[in-house]
């Protein structure tokens, strides 16, 4: 038989592995961008005709390149970043496959302009289809000039897959946005059919955030930050009543590197938990600085893509950190209504937008200072807390947590909170608590509160904490399903995590012997099965890890009922409870836990306006 297997031919394989790196003129305009920034220019030009189709040229003044090597960059695998596979590791600069200016030249007629300082001229190459047609030398200042002309003019199929001039421009300019805000000591300008559509000087990281959106919606925005051994955060995310319908505003930048990375933009996401309404997603800007060791960036021709060697906890840091500075506003619901002369409140719940405007750098302190406004704080508000003092007794008494906890109880901010609790606490239907507040007066509903606390806490013993299961003084044997017997199984790390201490007894039968602390009284009994139901019912709906999915199981079985008689002393520790939580606004399955009446509406309402 004839053989079938032959070798393709040089300009054949150029064609196709340029198709990986150059999918559309996009991909060209983030190519040279990149390679204008590792060689360090300062200010970068891009200029575009006909969405990047006929033309694009971007120019620089970085360090440029001498001839020879101008005659050997636009080969296969030319690069001067990196030398070595240990470099490979440690990748700090944006390009280093040498694959780009290869890939460009290999389907488009490419003229390269470049000069470094220590030349006096610089050369200039014509190339076509990856053929140099033509060298020599030309006046010119330092650093890169490269024009790409007819782009796919040799791949017709490809030529004829590139989609409107609008919407190539569209990737273009978001290509360029992504630059802009990674690189804000950049000075750069964008024109489109000489129309000037971007044009930034250096400038603060906030100052380009405000150049690019407009300061109104940077006003808008939460700032974060957070640092640890291993990386450092910050950024930029929305209020949650600021959040888009769509999901394309959304920027992680690693290493100053765009990318695209599912996990953490969940992370960002989830942070918001159910602060969002259905279909609605935030905007957000995260830099995360990661030493270069501990990710892996060559894992994509397009680089978009990374693998960090530990995913989770970039995920948990992520997660946490624009958590907390969501929890650091003031994100509480109130009761507004329509118009003072309305009869009818409308009693539809609105986020309310906090007065202070956005401060960069909110720190725990601002959090804590947040929090005693919500609270009130006697010591800022001295004629307000005489009357309060003159109304109702001192807060003395020591209080008693819901139930005995196991943990010791949180210094510092939790105490000092304390400190500042309002006398005034009453339940209502058994179901509401309502507080006084300095603006007015708070509703918590009992139940969510509860769960919230019981979701942190049980989120946290997933983390650190060593469980302190309360024994039981009768273990009780139960009989479960099988399926229910394999649940257990599966789940039994976590449940002794939580507290559960559960033996596997064989035939579907298990034995509890202890009870997670937060349990009330005359529930160990029922607790376990229904965890399970709810555990089962809701690995449906969601796919989250088993440990939340377990966590809101817990809390939501566990916590306070409506109808549940609460003491003074439970309610007060409830809510100094509730405001040591990172989420205190909504609970785990995104039902608002307080709304806040102001004495603004009630003078609305009672004509004292
Ligand atoms: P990579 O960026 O992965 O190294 P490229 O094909 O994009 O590969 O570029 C090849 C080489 O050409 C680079 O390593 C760099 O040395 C040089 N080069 C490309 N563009 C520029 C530029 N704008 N200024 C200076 N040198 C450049
Ligand atoms: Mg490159």
């Amino acid at each position: 038989m004839a053989s079938v297997i032959h070798i393709l031919p040089q300009s054949l394989v150029s064609k196709i592995a340029a198709g990986e790196v150059v999918q559309r003129p996009a991909s060209v305009v983030k190519e040279l961008l990149e390679n204008s920034l590792d060689a360090g220019a300062s200010k970068a030009v891009v200029g575009v005709r006909e969405g990047g189709k006929s033309f694009i040229q971007v120019v620089d003044d970085g360090c440029g390149m001498g001839e020879e090597d101008a005659r050997t960059a636009f080969t296969r695998h030319a690069t001067s970043k990196i030398s070595s596979y240990s470099d490979l590791e440690s990748i700090r600069t944006l390009g280093f496959r040498g694959e780009a200016l290869f890939s460009i030249t290999a389907v488009s007629q490419v003229e390269l302009k470049t000069r470094t300082t220590v030349d006096e001229m610089g050369t200039i190459m014509r190339i076509e289809g990856g053929e140099l047609k033509e060298i020599s030398k030309v006046a010119m200042q330092p650093g890169t000039t490269v024009t790409v002309k007819n782009l796919f003019y040799n791949v017709p199929a490809r030529r004829n897959f590139l989609k409107s001039t609008l919407s190539e421009f569209k990737h273009i300019s978001d290509a360029v946005q992504r630059i802009a805000l990674s690189r804000n000591e950049l000075g750069l300008t964008f024109v489109s059919n000489d129309e000037k559509v971007l044009d930034v000087k250096p400038e603060t990281m906030e100052e380009r955030f405000k150049s690019v959106y407009g300061d109104r919606f940077v006003d808008s925005l939460i700032r974060f930050q957070e640092d640890s051994d291993l990386m450092r955060i910050h950024g930029y995310s929305s209020k949650p009543d600021f959040a888009r319908k769509t999901r394309v505003d959304q920027f992680l930048f690693l290493n100053r590197r765009f990318i695209v990375n599912r996990a953490l933009s969940h992370a960002v996401f989830s942070a918001y938990e159910h602060l969002l309404e259905k279909g609605s997603f935030p905007f957000f800007a995260l830099f995360l600085e990661i030493d270069p060791r501990r990710v892996d960036v060559n894992v994509h021709p397009s680089k978009l893509e990374v693998k960090f060697d530990d995913e989770r906890s970039v995920y948990r840091f992520v997660h946490a950190a624009v958590r907390k500075a969501l929890g650091a506003h003031d994100l509480v619901p109130s009761v507004a209504m329509k118009d003072s002369t309305a009869t009818e409140p409308d009693v539809g719940l609105q986020f309310v937008r906090p007065s202070k405007s956005f401060l960069p750098g909110r720190d725990a302190a601002e959090a804590d200072a947040t929090l005693a406004s919500l609270f009130g704080d006697f010591k800022s508000r001295t004629d307000e807390a005489r009357i309060d003092r003159d109304e109702t007794p001192p807060l003395t008494d020591d209080i008693e947590p819901i139930r005995k906890t196991t943990r010791p109880p949180e210094e510092g901010r939790e105490a000092e909170v304390e400190e500042r609790v309002r006398p005034l606490v009453l339940q209502l239907h058994r179901k509401y608590i309502v507080t006084q507040i300095p603006s007015g007066l708070m509703i918590i509903d009992q139940h969510v509160a509860h769960e919230r606390v019981l979701y942190e806490r049980i989120l946290a013993s997933f983390e650190d904490d060593l469980p302190h299961p309360q024994q039981l003084l009768f273990p009780q044997t139960l009989l479960l399903t099988p399926a229910d017997y394999s649940l257990v199984r599966e789940l039994l790390p976590h449940l002794q995590r939580m507290g559960f201490d559960v033996k596997l007894f064989g035939k579907n039968t298990v034995v509890v012997e202890g009870v997670p602390a937060d349990v009330r009284v005359g529930r160990e009994e029922r607790i376990l099965q229904e965890v399970l139901d709810l555990f089962k019912e809701q690995e449906h709906e969601a796919k989250l890890d088993a440990r939340e999915t377990l966590a809101k199981s817990f809390s939501c079985r566990a916590a306070v009922k409506a109808g549940d008689q609460l003491h003074e002393s439970e309610i007060r520790a409830l809510i100094r409870q509730l405001v040591a939580t990172q989420m205190p606004y909504v609970c785990p399955h995104g039902r608002p836990i307080m709304i806040r009446v102001s004495t603004d509406e009630l003078d609305k309402r009672f004509g004292r306006t």
